[in-house]
């Protein structure tokens, strides 16, 4: 067996790799552990030493209740004078908790968490943290949802900065922290070091078990951050070093085609062109003709707002390909998108096909011809476009993933196009690579979710990245309104009708029904019954769903993209790349529970011909209510304000996190996500936060790569076994060659 064989192996457990229900923690049972595995995906003692506390409280700095003041946070102390759960009219569970200590009274309160009055009574003592704010009533100082351990029974920590932990249902903070201490001390010997011992030195970094210890534990503030920021390090380290160990195997990899505009193809179709290219398309074509003339396969990520140009820069590449003698395969997510795509590339051929013949002699037949290959293509079409794409005829291939099915062969495939890669597998795209038949073909990713700079580097660290951060010359941004109350839809409503009574066409967007494409195909047949018999019954309404069968869908799209229909109310199916340049209104409803970089998607449907749109996002939602309220409203109000989508999704990232960007919504699936890998997502790291030290884990880690391809020296070996833990489900992606 052959050592790049043994790479592919599952890796063997770590040292940490116990499961806790057999590590003999104290407190700690199987029932517990279960617990803690469903519900915290804590499975083994090393995910529990890496679950890193939420929060500090320093218990050594205490306060009198009579010294509290409003609006700060503050720990303090106190007996319980009275416990008092009850339901209010509204079916609210509201327990209050007194607290005195001779100096005042302060109220616990907490919503709908009727147990957590079981384990208090009165008379005994608590040690309490949390927000000092003022009762309903006024008179009072209240805690809501505070920190509390009892001080009798001698909590094991008390006294000194302790960490609030993540908890789940059945196992509290303060149970966590014991069982952390515990392993603290029992596993410490087993926590090894994954990065290279020079590195440590150099960096002066603390050792990554006292590390742990110092994230849980904190002795100084001082030392708790070193500590984090060790862990930040080493965890962006080991991943930037699994990416550029595939990026440096794929540039090593000669076995690409030299692809190189031969014929010219590529400077007649840019003269053919009706409009001027941004300066950012001109440099993403010529990154890309450089990659396609290289010995080893492109790998590159373009990325660029919805309307930025990303398909011209695509038909661009198949050109250079064309002019090389190779094929094309592009890849979309959606038939939908695929009978675009298949629209426009032929469009933009067409103006420079009479070309093609003269010089491409048996290349390419007569003209550049286009096939497409679709679930919904059948009989002797599906026939046809197969012939052409193995005959070589066929200089591009457009479809759904049914092109990287069996039975479809091309002749001399030279590139593959993945639009909007996120929905896609890293394992379909190796699936495609596994098509070319002489070599492995060019590969080009586009996606039109604007990723961060932070999350690009980490989510497609192995990729080259061109980015069209330009909107060509022309466009007017969408206008964006947050409409909140029945007077404001019935405006937008009339607006609606009045840009029907123009000629122009809307889009209106059904609830996001997460998780059943049944229940949001329901919801969208009783929004199109509402919108076509109640709302505008004399205008011409249509239905998509992602429910539909895919013959009814396109019949719809025809009919939308022919100006048959006035109004198409569609769920989120229309979110990617569907281009009506006569559609200038988009209504959404209950636009508070769509991600603002999925909003942004959605409004980009709109705006993208020469007449004004406009953009309304309907929110049932009271800006009164409670903070995840106010967290949607900052969203929407962030929509109204801002037309830029990497702004957006950097906002979306520091809203609401990397795992949802990740999840379903705003980059789709984010199942090739080398983020989602092996152990899951980023334990240390706050990807908003820690640029920097990505910045330079990446620039470290590559450089590593580069002196130690294989991480074959011994002083790497510990790193090898750790990367491979990462990457587990994902080696061959890794690895294979
Ligand atoms: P994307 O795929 O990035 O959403 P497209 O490539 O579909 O964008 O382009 C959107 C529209 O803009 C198309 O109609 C296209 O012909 C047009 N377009 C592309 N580049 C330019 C440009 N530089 N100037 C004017 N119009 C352009
Ligand atoms: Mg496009």
């Amino acid at each position: 067996m052959s050592d790049a064989d043994e790479l592919l192996l599952p890796p063997g457990p770590g040292p940490l790799d116990v499961p806790l229900a057999e590590a003999r923690i104290t407190g700690l049972t199987r029932a517990t552990a279960t617990k803690l595995g469903k519900g915290l995906e804590l499975w083994t003692v090393r995910d529990l030493l890496e679950h890193v506390p939420r929060r500090y409280i320093d218990l050594s700095r205490t306060r009198t209740l009579g010294e509290l003041k409003i609006g700060e946070d503050a720990t303090t102390k106190g007996r319980i004078v009275r416990v008092d759960g009850r339901y209010l009219r509204s079916r609210r569970h509201m327990l209050t908790v007194t607290i005195g200590d001779g100096s005042g009274y302060v109220d616990l309160i907490w919503w709908n968490q009727p147990f957590r009055g079981r384990n208090l009574r009165q008379g005994m003592d608590l040690i309490v943290a949390g927000r000092i704010e003022r009762s309903r009533k006024g008179r009072r100082l209240m805690i809501s949802n505070p920190f509390v351990e009892q001080l009798t029974g001698g909590g094991v920590h008390t006294g000194r900065v302790i960490p609030i932990h993540g908890a789940t249902a059945g196992v509290s903070p303060n149970q966590i922290r014991r069982y952390v201490y515990e392993a603290l001390n029992r596993f410490a010997d087993r926590v090894g070091e994954p990065l290279p011992g020079a590195l440590v030195q150099e960096k002066a970094l603390p050792a990554r078990a006292s590390a742990l210890r110092e994230v849980h534990f904190p002795t100084e503030e001082r030392s708790r951050r070193a500590a984090r920021r060790r862990l930040v390090y080493e965890e962006l380290f080991v991943l930037s070093a699994g990416l550029a160990m595939r990026k440096r195997r794929l540039q090593r990899d000669e076995a690409g085609a030299e692809l190189r505009d031969e014929r010219g193809y590529l400077d007649r179709f840019l003269g053919s062109l009706p409009f001027t290219l941004t300066a950012a398309q001109r440099l993403a074509i010529q990154e890309i003709a450089v990659d396609l003339g290289q010995p080893h396969p492109m790998n590159r990520l373009l990325q660029g707002e919805v309307g930025s140009g990303k398909t011209v820069v695509a038909v661009a590449a198949a050109l250079i390909a064309a002019s090389a003698g190779s094929q094309t395969a592009f890849m979309a997510p959606t038939e939908v998108l695929a009978d675009q795509h298949f629209l426009t590339v032929s469009r933009l051929l067409e103006q420079i096909g009479h070309l093609a013949p003269a010089d491409t002699g048996r290349l390419f037949g007569e003209g550049f011809r286009v096939a497409l290959l679709t679930g919904s293509v059948g009989g002797k079409e599906r026939q046809r476009a197969l012939e052409m794409a193995a005959s070589g005829e066929a200089m591009m291939l457009v479809g759904t993933h049914a092109l990287i099915q069996e039975g479809v062969t091309f002749d001399r495939l030279g590139l593959a196009i993945v639009d909007e890669q996120h929905r896609f597998g890293v394992h379909q795209r190796l699936s495609l690579r596994a098509k070319g038949k002489h070599a492995q073909p060019d590969v080009l990713i586009m996606t039109a979710t604007p990723i961060p700079r932070t999350l690009a580097l980490t989510l497609y660290g192995d990729l080259d990245v061109s980015t069209l951060d330009e909107m060509p010359a022309g466009r007017t941004p969408v206008e964006t309104m947050v409409v909140r109350d029945a007077a404001g839809r019935e405006t937008a409503y009339g607006h609606l009708r009045a840009e029907v009574a123009a000629g122009r066409q809307a889009f209106i967007i059904c609830p996001l029904v997460e998780d059943s494409a049944t229940l949001e195909a329901k919801a969208a047949e009783s929004e199109y019954e509402r919108i076509r018999a109640d709302v505008f019954p004399d205008l011409r309404v249509g239905l998509i769903h992602g429910r539909m069968k895919s013959q009814a869908k396109d019949e719809v799209m025809t009919a939308m993209r022919s100006g048959d229909l006035d109004i198409l109310v569609s769920t989120t199916v229309i979110e990617v790349g569907v281009d009506i340049a006569n559609a200038t209104v988009m209504v959404i409803e209950d636009a508070d529970r769509f991600g603002l970089s999925q909003l942004h998607q959605l409004r980009g449907r709109v705006g993208r011909g020469a007449h004004r749109s406009r953009c309304y996002l309907f929110t049932a939602i009271d800006p009164e209510d409670d903070d995840a309220r106010a967290e949607a409203m900052r969203r929407l109000d962030a929509m109204a304000a801002t037309a830029d989508g990497f702004r957006l999704a950097e906002l979306d990232l520091e809203i609401r996190g990397a795992g949802h960007l990740l999840g379903r919504g705003s980059v789709g699936e984010g199942k090739g996500a080398p983020l989602q890998a092996g152990r899951g997502d980023l334990r240390f790291a706050n990807l908003t936060r820690d640029v920097e030290i990505l910045v330079e884990a990446r620039r470290d880690a590559f450089a590593i790569v580069d002196r130690d391809p294989l991480l074959a020296h011994d002083e790497h070996r510990a790193l090898l076994d750790e990367v491979r833990r990462r990457f587990a489900d994902r080696l061959d992606w890794l690895f294979a060659s």
